[in-house]
């Protein structure tokens, strides 16, 4: 979209700037920084696994070292691979992107003692909102509006139905540890109580090395809206407007807008407020997001606090017109926010599609050669992607392989530009989600706005 030149886009690229950061990432993410790093005029080492060794970022970086073997865990998860890599190449920061090590406490405390600076939030920040029940016991203290659920984690299984009661039915089971859906379970009755504790259990222990659960109210229907926020070391945090997450399968989410179509400019504020109350009431410096539900009566709820840049950060920068990695890595590097609260305006309305290399119906992962790629453009049309004609996506990693993402002035234009983006977007070899995206866009109460988190549910159904 044309914009006047932004105040906002004022960035440093001085002395006191970092010499060298290391992607610790790989895929659209890693060109991401990439992107960022090149335009502060960084030097960017990259790091790949044997499985990646053909990966767009290795050819883009300014400098590349393996560090180990396909498996993520004997490569993007080896914190002594990393650190041997940042310190070979005289790397000073290391980014993280999303996922892998982006939330692991320890790595930024090992970077700290390292004398590397970890490009996120501070280590202590990492592990109180990475346990969820934590950071809601945390949140209620400071009055910040939280879902109705038990005072801490479950700690013997005899007080569960007594709990269950006090809520109210339904009720969902969630992993203290828990991420990317997994180890929640929602409960209906009593009978159900005990074996859903037990199966969430036993799923967030393998998948999160934890078995605390804690329990929650269910909220019915409700969207998923979260609040991006920045932040620096001198106290001033500020909120970038919200993004509506409520197209999602298995809590993963698909589709993401900013802004969401459903608040007033006042409740807009007032979550914004709250999402700022909840970072600077820890103290807490960098880019997050607070997650909240909404119900159907215009109530929200505290859910969690990412501490990572997300996946979905690009539809933000498109309302905003603010470039959050780089605004990241100058946070990391020390810098003051370059706005205040006043500064930030909204424009226009931005789409974000998820797309992954799968089976469009069966949703099963579809890894294998790229044999012709053709990436689509035109104005208000934005692709991350690692992703070209002869890549082969690796079975090793997650199965999102880009995201398409576009602008318009309002947010029919944003849907009639994705439509035709989606159209124009030729990916032959492997099966993708294309296909269920240009049906969403065309369904119905995706187009009135009518979003919950049940939508992709009653989506299937039709
Ligand atoms: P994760 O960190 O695994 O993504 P979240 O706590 O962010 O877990 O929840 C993911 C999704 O699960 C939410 O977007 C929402 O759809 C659903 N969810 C979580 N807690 C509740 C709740 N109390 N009531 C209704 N839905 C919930």
């Amino acid at each position: 979209m044309a914009r006047s030149f932004s105040p906002l886009s004022r960035y440093e690229t001085g002395e006191f700037m970092f010499k060298k950061i290391l992607i610790a990432n790989r895929g659209e993410i890693a060109l991401r920084i990439i992107n960022a790093c090149k335009e502060l005029g960084i030097p960017t080492v990259g790091v790949y696994s044997v499985a990646d060794r053909e990966s767009l970022h290795v050819k883009l970086a300014d400098e590349c070292i393996c560090i180990g073997a396909a498996a993520s865990s004997k490569s993007y998860l080896s914190i002594p691979a990393i650190i041997a890599a940042a310190e070979i190449t005289g790397a000073d920061a290391i980014h993280p992107g999303y996922g892998f090590l982006a939330e692991n406490a320890h790595f930024a405390e090992v970077c700290k003692a390292c004398g590397i600076t970890f490009i996120g939030p501070k280590a202590e920040h990492i592990r109180l909102m990475g346990n969820k029940s934590r950071a809601r016991d945390t949140m209620i203290h400071k009055k910040v509006p939280v879902v109705p659920g038990s005072d801490g984690p479950i700690t013997n299984e005899a007080e569960l139905p007594e709990l269950a009661e006090g809520i109210g039915y339904p009720v969902i089971l969630k992993a203290s540890s828990g991420g990317g859906g997994k180890g929640m379970r929602i409960v209906r009755e009593k009978s159900e109580l005990l074996s859903a504790y037990n199966m969430a259990r036993t799923e967030a222990g393998a998948a999160f090395g934890d078995e605390t659960m804690y329990m929650e109210k269910y909220i019915e229907n409700p969207r998923h809206i979260e609040v991006q926020i920045v932040a620096d070391n001198a106290g001033n945090t500020v909120h970038l407007g919200e993004r509506e997450c409520s197209i999602q399968r298995n809590h993963q989410k698909l589709i993401e807008e900013a802004l969401s179509s459903v608040l007033t400019p006042e409740q807009r504020r007032e979550m914004g407020n709250t999402a700022k109350k909840a970072a600077s009431a820890i103290g807490y410096s960098s880019l997050g997001t607070v997650e909240f539900l909404l119900d159907g009566d215009g109530r929200y709820y505290f859910m969690e606090m990412n501490t990572r840049i997300q996946v979905e950060h690009t539809v933000t920068e498109g309302v905003t017109d603010i470039d959050l990695v780089k605004l990241q890595i100058n946070l990391a590097a020390e810098a003051k926010l370059p706005f205040t609260q006043r500064d930030v305006k909204f424009a226009g309305h931005c789409i974000e599609c998820r797309i992954n290399a799968e089976d469009p119906v069966s949703f099963m992962p579809s890894p294998g050669r790229i044999e012709a790629f053709h990436a689509p453009g035109g104005l208000g049309v934005r692709l991350e992607t690692a992703a070209y004609s002869g890549y082969t996506v690796s079975p090793y990693y997650d199965s999102m392989i880009g995201k398409l993402i576009t602008f318009g002035h309002d947010r029919p234009e944003a849907i009639a530009r994705m439509k035709r983006a989606l159209e124009m977007f030729f990916i032959e070899g492997i099966k993708t989600n294309i296909p269920m995206h240009l049906k969403i866009l065309e369904d119905e109460d995706f187009q009135a706005g009518n979003l919950t988190t049940h939508f992709m549910e009653r989506f299937a159904r039709k």
